[in-house]
């Protein structure tokens, strides 16, 4: 692994920011040398809701074709009161979606989309794919930046033109560029469960929430969002609570009395059945600030929740790290030979349009978590709205593009 070659991009993190970066660099004729700290991919998290932004990005770098085999496209996201059960919003997805964003709102669980970006990656002849390799430092030497990595117990030096850290909301790397803010908890707790459907546990929750849609239910104390997953064979659930518990793993077997509290604001029904969907992981929501820097023009770039992770309100995260990876290779590529330049503008780029994301989650948050009068006001608001005026309000947000995607689509014709 030693030498310099010109046009070597090292990734560190072989998640959904670090792969997309290795297809978006090698699809435009880089070498990627990617290092992902564990051995083995495990299937961990649920769904992941996945929108049309981030699936026009899958569509051009060949991964869209192997998520749609196991990934669902509901026909609407459809907001209820956790109380009443009543219907506040339906925004239209399916066929609606495709006209209107020109790619589709799929539903999937996360290792399905992990596994088609995988074996996407494995096949490119410009990837090369370590396993059970830390990134443990970072350099800079002359026009180079060297990668410290720990295969196997031991230490190599690897070098490249760019470093892309895409090691998630708990990355050690972030901190190679001055600046940068650490990852925060906010005191929000996200619990997930999967229930199959053929289950009575499941049977229930289908009258309350089919698997044609996503289903929001809102409530003071939690929200829940429920929708489908591997062939509607299975109902994935994510409730947001207040709470700091745990350690950064899916894998935790919590206590769920907090849940169960929070629960109580739920019609009986829909809390008894979310009550036997047992088991549920619990996850502390860290988020990192999305203005410090994520660059360092010698040639070091954060992308994903290394750079900004935020709260799953706008369920954004996975997308945004997903555009980050398109717009970074875009840009250097656009300017091979200025990558201080290209990193500057990446930020200038991204920075907006990650705030605005955010900005977003908080609104979620505030409105989908609100009582009394407020709620009230909120329901008449939405009430009033048609479908279409629902859906417009996301056209800034599924609608985007990466500038070059249109020229990656005609490469591939
Ligand atoms: C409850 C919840 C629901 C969500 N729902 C959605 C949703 O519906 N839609 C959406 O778009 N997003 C959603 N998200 C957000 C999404 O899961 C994350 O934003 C996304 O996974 C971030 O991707 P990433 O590539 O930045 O990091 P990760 O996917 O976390 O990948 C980081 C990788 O880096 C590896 N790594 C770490 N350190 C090193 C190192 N030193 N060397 C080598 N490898 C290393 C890790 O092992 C891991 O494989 C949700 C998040 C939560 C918590």
């Amino acid at each position: 692994m030693e030498g310099r070659p010109p046009r070597t991009i090292l990734v560190a993190g072989a998640g959904i920011g670090g792969l997309t970066a290795a297809l978006a660099f090698a699809e435009r004729g880089f070498r990627v040398e990617i290092f992902e700290r564990v051995e083995r991919f495990e299937a961990v998290g649920a769904g992941i809701q996945l929108s049309p932004n981030a699936t026009r990005i899958l569509g051009t770098l060949g991964v869209l074709g192997r998520l749609a085999v196991t990934a669902a496209a509901p026909e609407a996201v459809v907001l209820k009161d956790g109380k009443s059960l009543k219907e506040l919003a339906r925004v239209p997805l399916g066929k609606a979606a495709e006209t209107r964003w020109k790619a589709p709102y799929l539903v999937a669980h996360r290792a399905d989309l992990h596994t088609a970006l995988l074996a996407r990656a494995s096949e490119h002849p410009g990837i090369r794919l370590h396993s059970g390799s830390t990134v443990a430092g970072i350099s800079f030497e002359n026009d180079a930046v060297a990668a410290m990595v720990e295969p196997d117990g031991r230490q190599e030096k690897v070098t490249g033109a760019l470093l892309i850290a895409a090691d998630g909301v708990w990355s050690g790397l972030r901190h190679f560029v001055k600046g940068s803010r650490d990852s925060r908890p906010t005191g929000t707790m996200a619990w997930r469960t999967l229930v199959e459907t053929a289950s009575p546990a499941g049977r229930g929750l289908v009258s309350l929430a089919p698997t044609n849609r996503v289903t929001a239910f809102l409530n003071p104390a939690l929200h829940m969002v429920v929708y489908p997953l591997r062939g509607g064979t299975a109902l994935n659930l994510v409730a947001l609570t207040k709470g700091e518990a745990g350690a950064g793993s899916w894998t935790n077997t919590t206590d769920t009395t907090p849940l169960a509290h929070a629960m109580r604001g739920f019609a009986r029904p829909l809390a008894d059945l979310a009550e036997a969907a047992k088991p549920w992981t619990a996850w502390p929501i860290h988020t990192v600030d999305p203005n410090g820097p994520w660059t360092d023009p010698r040639g070091l770039a954060l992308v994903g929740d290394a750079a900004h992770a935020m709260t799953p309100f706008a369920a954004q995260g996975a997308a945004m790290a997903i555009e980050d990876a398109s717009a970074l290779a875009a840009l250097v590529a656009g300017a091979p030979n200025e990558l201080p330049a290209a990193l500057a503008r990446y930020e200038a780029i991204r920075r907006p349009r990650i705030r605005r994301v955010v900005r977003r989650g908080v609104f979620n948050h505030f409105t989908w978590h609100v009582s009394g009068p407020v709620a009230l006001a909120r329901n008449l608001v939405l009430a009033a709205r048609s479908p279409d005026r629902l859906a417009a309000d996301f056209d800034w947000l599924y609608g985007w593009k990466t500038g070059d995607e249109a020229d990656l689509t005609r490469r591939r014709m």
